[in-house]
């Protein structure tokens, strides 16, 4: 790897690298408000603090990682009065020198200044570039980058602490000891190679394939846990659906009741599907209400079924709400044998006399009871009866079994680079159990740099370009 910079390593066991150019962005979001951030960093941070940057009491110097109140010229021009601050490297965000800008908000100010800090002698930072740069200074790890990136987008109060617990290198300690389990096992099946020992060779065989045992274990329990940590994330797809007047808008009502708006601006809101968000015990939930499915003869109304049926093959739970005082129509029992997500059905408006019961309910839904997870509850809109354990129902059956508070691994990649250890792990304890022991080395090797590629030590420039293009602006 190279990245365009010198690689450094310090008698203190840092290491990293050293960038040339200097960087800038408006860290604060675009919109009104009443600051915002322009951030630079880089070897020039000082030099361009100095040449923007006129402290309001003259030769007043600047101590390092203390605000300052002055204002921002261009030539002769003053483009804002703001606080400005210096950090110097290399106890900073990105390890670099670092200057920040507390400028006045809005759409034009911290436009101006940022336009004087580029003429100045910085360069335009690419999206994620600070981050970046603290992970090639050696401050942070590739997973504790991309933990800055989920905090913030996290969309509920759990998933955020989730990826602050991993900015803090929770998952990093999590892998480096199995890396280092992995390692101890190499060292050992290698000091067996190098001594040939036909005696040995066994014994050392199988306590190697003990310790790949253990760690794929641990990573397979992992990896099932994984589910929870994505979907902490990336947030839970909650499909609602039913005939017409089952109570499906009520009890969404009764489900959003009390529940804090994660998002104000709903986007992709259509027509036939209206969506909503919610936090469910932590996890952060889309539900989308669907038209009343029901077989119609109207052509526009069969583009919003046909919709709604879309929507219910991309759930993660499918909501099915079903009138209690009514027979279940041809409908509904195609729908409760044909879901093939984990469905929860609320069978409702049990404050009336009850003409179908979670009997018959079951009975329509054979034979797919035991292929995917489902759950019938008992609810009524109007008294509230049951709504709490709906809600958990939802949860339980979003988690399928996954732990949330054991889920470690939070993205796809992590995911990814885990099923790739274990597959090298496989691999390691079937070498060991027809005692080749090189091959098993080598595979025990493989399962070593598939783990630090979650970490970041064994990941290659482009993975890491594409990870931190997708991060935002300014971060
Ligand atoms: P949707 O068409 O499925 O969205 O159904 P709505 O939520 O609009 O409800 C249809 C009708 O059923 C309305 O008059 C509601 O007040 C009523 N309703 C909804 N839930 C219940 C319930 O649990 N018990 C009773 N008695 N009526 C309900």
């Amino acid at each position: 790897m190279h990245f365009g910079a010198a690689f450094f390593e310090r008698e203190t066991g840092e290491r990293g690298y050293k960038m040339e150019d200097t960087i800038a962005s408006i860290a604060t979001a675009v919109g009104l408000g009443g600051i915002a951030i322009i951030r630079v960093s880089g070897p020039r941070a000082k030099d361009i603090l100095s040449r923007v940057f006129r402290p309001h009491r003259a030769n007043r110097a600047m101590t390092s990682h203390r605000l300052t109140y002055g204002e921002v010229w261009e030539g002769e021009r003053r483009v804002d009065e703001c606080m400005a601050v210096y950090m110097k490297a290399p106890h900073t965000y990105t390890t670099e020198d670092v200057v920040e800008f507390q400028c006045h908000g809005g759409a034009v100010t911290a436009q101006e200044v940022l336009a004087a800090v580029l003429r100045a002698g910085a360069r335009l930072a690419e999206p994620g570039e600070f981050t970046k740069r603290a992970f090639l200074g050696g401050r942070i790890d590739l997973a504790q980058a991309e933990s800055v990136m989920d905090l913030i987008s996290a969309r509920t109060a759990r998933a955020a602490h989730a990826s602050l617990q991993q900015m803090d290198g929770y998952l990093s300690r999590r892998i480096h000891a199995l890396q280092d389990k992995l390692l101890d096992t190499i060292a050992y099946l290698e000091a067996t190679l190098d001594y040939p020992d036909e005696d040995i060779e066994p014994l050392t065989a199988r306590r190697a394939a003990e310790e790949a045992r253990a760690v794929q274990t641990a990573l397979q329990e992992a990896v099932r846990n994984a589910r929870a940590g994505r979907l902490l994330s990336a947030g839970v797809r909650i499909v609602l659906a039913g005939s017409p007047n089952t109570g499906k808008s009520s009890l969404l009502n009764c489900l959003l009741r009390e529940q804090r708006a994660i998002v104000t601006d709903v986007a992709g809101t259509t027509r036939d599907v209206l969506r909503e968000e919610l936090d469910l015990f932590g996890l952060p939930v889309q539900l989308s209400d669907t038209a009343g499915l029901r077989s119609a003869e109207d052509a526009v109304e069969r583009i919003g079924i046909d919709r709604a049926r879309e929507e219910l093959r991309r759930a993660d739970v499918a909501l099915l709400v079903l009138d209690s005082a009514r027979e279940l129509t041809p409908e509904e029992r195609s729908l409760l044998r044909e879901t093939s997500v984990p469905l929860v059905v609320a069978l409702n408006k049990t404050d009336l006399n009850a003409r179908t019961g979670v009997e018959d309910v079951r009975a329509a839904r054979l034979p797919w009871d035991s292929c995917f997870s489902f759950a019938i509850l008992l609810t009524s809109a109007v008294t509230g009866e049951g709504i709490e354990d709906l809600r958990r129902a939802l949860y339980e059956a979003a988690l399928r079994g996954a732990s949330p508070e054991e889920a470690y691994l939070t993205n796809e990649r992590h995911v990814q680079a885990a099923k790739d250890a274990l597959a090298a792990l496989e691999s390691a304890v079937t070498a060991l159990e027809d005692w080749t022991l090189d091959c098993a080395a080598l595979d025990l090797r493989a399962a070593w740099d598939a783990l630090g590629a979650i970490t970041g030590e064994s990941a290659t420039e482009d993975v890491i370009d594409r990870i931190f293009e997708k991060f935002c602006l300014g971060k």
